[in-house]
């Protein structure tokens, strides 16, 4: 197959095609000869309320970065379902077009909108589109997914807002949308909002705790100074890329946790967060030389066994979005152990265990001591509310 779209060996699959009858419901989708000329927003001042009607009882659920790796594998599955509607929230519109036809997603079940995360104003217009778009309907899925990985910078990159770039992509933009939709997802039936973490925010895994340079957002004194504007790294220290990216998810975490901890009970919002093993494949490593990106996925295959294809970790993805099994709320999800040691190879079951990779079941894992922290995360979320401007329902 070619890369990073192989077999996927899977336990119970039964829940990737439960949304198979609802295919067989009479269409409520209006005729459209072209539905990404319909459906992407090019003028705000033209409500495309014809979206909404486009989805008609299909669950919507907005996948952010659907435009590459584990968010199209994603958007892939959940469009095949048949019962769901998926919202592709992208920054390049063209480029996911595109994406779409080159990989065969169902373009009856999706629609494009805009965002750029490393914008507030755009996540702020992102928003206003989809409530345009899917009218009185609240959203039933939000997803984020999207991400950049800046190793090789030497120096920091900013945002238009003035943060660190992995810090404004991989949180802060996805924090103020999950605020934004918070009090539209509550009116949905069983509303889900899943943020991807990662192991190397963990430090008690082997990416995370051997791998330098380790996550550590210290005690947030770079969001103290000058409102976190122009401040290299979270923490106030020298910029490093890498380490960027792991506080980045560090706070992706504590996002969800704090979100359970503080709404689940008063929204009846299920909060998850997980992590999809190593998509060695993927675009994400696309800063890195090209004997980096044809080495490191034989590494984590026969290596440390935390490999996982694109396909593969795209319904990882999607069963914490869709499964019923999904459905308790405060959960870091993983797959075939918790990667704390290098895989072991399983003679019986013919796979290696225990690194997170391909195969294996799904379980409620634990996080890292400084993820969990809750101390911690209550001051991430009180500073990351102040640094893009948002205040929150009372906490119940
Ligand atoms: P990819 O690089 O393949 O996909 C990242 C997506 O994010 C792309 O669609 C990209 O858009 C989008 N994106 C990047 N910057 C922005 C921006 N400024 N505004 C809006 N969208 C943006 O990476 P992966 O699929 O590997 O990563 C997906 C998630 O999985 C991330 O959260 C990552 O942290 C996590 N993860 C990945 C692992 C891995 O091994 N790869 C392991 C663990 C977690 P475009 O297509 O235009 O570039």
């Amino acid at each position: 197959p070619p890369r990073g779209r192989g077999r996927v060996p899977r336990q119970s699959r039964e829940w990737l095609t439960s949304g198979i009858q609802a295919r067989r419901l009479p269409p409520l989708s209006v005729a459209v000869a072209n539905p990404f000329d319909s459906l992407v927003i090019k003028d705000l001042s033209i409500p495309p309320v014809l979206g909404g009607i486009k989805a008609g009882t299909k669950k919507l659920c907005v996948i952010t970065g659907a435009s590459s790796g584990l968010g199209r594998e994603t958007a892939k599955v959940l469009a095949d379902r048949g019962d769901y509607f998926v919202i592709c929230a992208v920054r390049d519109v063209e480029k996911m077009k595109q994406v779409a036809k080159d990989e065969g997603i169902n373009t009856a079940n999706i629609a494009v909108l805009q965002l750029e995360l490393s914008s507030l104003a755009s996540v702020r217009k992102f928003v206003r589109d989809l409530k345009a778009f899917k009218a009185n309907r609240p959203l039933d899925r939000l997803v984020c997914n999207a991400a950049v990985y800046l190793p090789a910078d030497p120096e920091p990159r900013y945002s238009e807002d003035g943060f660190e770039m992995s810090m404004a992509v991989n949180h802060l933009g996805h924090f103020l949308l999950c605020n934004l939709l918070l009090d539209d997802m509550k009116k949905a039936t069983d509303p889900r909002m899943v943020i991807v973490g990662s192991i190397t925010g963990n430090s008690n895994t082997v990416g995370g705790g051997l791998v330098y340079p380790r996550a550590d957002v210290g005690e947030f004194q770079g969001w103290k100074e000058n409102d976190g504007r122009y401040i290299p790294m979270v923490d106030g220290k020298n910029f490093l890329g890498a380490k960027a990216y792991k506080d980045s998810k560090v706070c992706n975490m504590m996002t969800v946790s704090e979100l359970h901890r503080r709404y689940h009970e008063s929204t009846g919002i299920v909060f998850s967060s997980l992590y999809p093993g190593c998509i060695a494949e993927s675009n994400l490593f696309r800063e890195k030389r090209q004997w980096f990106r044809d080495l490191f996925p034989l590494f984590m295959k026969y290596v440390t066994g935390g490999y996982v294809s694109e396909a593969e970790s795209g319904e990882r993805l999607a069963q914490v979005v869709a499964d019923d099994v999904c459905s308790k709320s405060g959960v870091y999800w993983s797959w075939n152990g918790g990667a704390k040691r290098v895989g072991v190879y399983n003679v019986k079951k013919g796979q290696v265990t225990g690194a997170g990779g391909s195969g294996g079941e799904i379980f409620e894992n634990g996080q890292s001591t400084m993820v969990s922290d809750q101390m911690k995360a209550r001051k991430m979320f009180d500073l990351s509310s102040k640094l893009v401007d948002c205040s929150w329902p009372k906490e119940a």
